[in-house]
C-alpha cells in the first residue's frame, strides 16, 4: 500500500465512524473494481433503481452492470421529452435504491450537495427506500465551508460545461456566484438520516467524478 492509499484508508475509517453517529452506513473500497462489487452486493436483485446525474456511478461500471442486470431501472437519460424527464425524476421517490455521488463529504460525515433542478437532492432527502452514495476520496473536505467552496470551485464548472449550461463558470472555469441560468439553486447539507442506514456511502480510494 502506498502512503497515499494508507492515508485515504485512515481518513475513510474516520469518516465512516462519523457517518455511523449520523445514522448513515459507510464502507471503504480501495478501487473502482472493489466499489462495483460492494455496490452490487448491497443492491438486491430485482430492485427498482433510479439515479441522479452522476459520473461516478458510470466510472466504476455500475450503470452498465445495472442496465445489464436483473433490476428495474428508471433512467432519465433515456427520456425523450421534458414530460418524460419529469416522470422519471418523480419515479425516484418510489425507488428501492437511488444511486448518486455526493459533491462533497466532510471529515465529520456530512454530505454536501448543490443542485440545479433539485431532483437529486430531493431524492436524497426523502422517498427512495435506500440511497447509495459512491464517492471518490477527492470529494473529502475538512468542513462544511470548505465543502461548499469545493463544489463551486471544482464540481460546478466542469458540470456546467458537461450539461451545456451557459453560466459564467462554464466560460471561465471560475465561480462568479451567478444567479440567472445558474446550476447552483439548492445547497443541501445532510447531517443525519432519520431512517437508520437508509443512506449508505461507499468511499473509494481513487479520484472519481468532479
Ligand atoms: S458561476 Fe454560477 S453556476 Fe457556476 S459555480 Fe458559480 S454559482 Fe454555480
Amino acid at each position: 500500500m502506498t502512503p497515499l492509499q494508507q492515508a485515504n484508508k485512515q481518513t475513510a475509517e474516520y469518516i465512516i465512524k462519523n457517518l455511523e453517529k449520523r445514522n448513515m452506513q459507510g464502507f471503504y473500497c480501495e478501487n473502482k473494481a472493489e466499489a462495483l462489487a460492494k455496490a452490487l452486493d448491497i443492491i438486491e436483485k430485482g430492485s427498482k433503481i433510479n439515479w441522479g446525474g452522476t459520473m461516478t456511478v458510470d466510472e466504476i461500471g455500475l450503470s452498465e452492470a445495472i442496465k445489464n442486470g436483473d433490476y428495474k431501472l428508471f433512467d432519465r437519460s433515456l427520456a425523450k421529452t421534458p414530460e418524460e424527464v419529469r416522470d422519471v425524476a418523480l419515479q425516484a421517490f418510489d425507488a428501492d435504491y437511488f444511486l448518486m455521488s455526493t459533491n462533497a463529504i466532510t471529515y465529520e460525515g456530512e454530505l454536501v450537495n448543490i443542485d440545479g433542478m433539485g431532483n437529486r437532492v430531493a431524492a436524497l432527502i426523502y422517498g427512495p427506500k435506500n440511497v447509495l452514495v459512491i464517492a471518490g476520496m477527492n470529494k473529502v473536505t475538512s468542513d462544511i465551508d470548505s465543502a461548499i467552496k469545493r463544489v463551486h470551485e471544482k464540481a460546478c464548472p466542469p458540470n456546467a460545461i458537461r450539461v451545456g449550461a451557459q453560466t459564467p463558470c462554464s466560460k471561465t472555469g471560475i465561480c462568479h456566484d451567478c444567479l440567472g441560468g445558474t446550476i447552483c439553486c439548492q445547497t443541501v447539507i445532510t447531517r443525519f438520516s432519520r431512517i437508520k442506514d437508509r443512506i449508505k456511502v461507499i468511499l473509494v480510494g481513487e479520484e472519481l467524478g468532479y
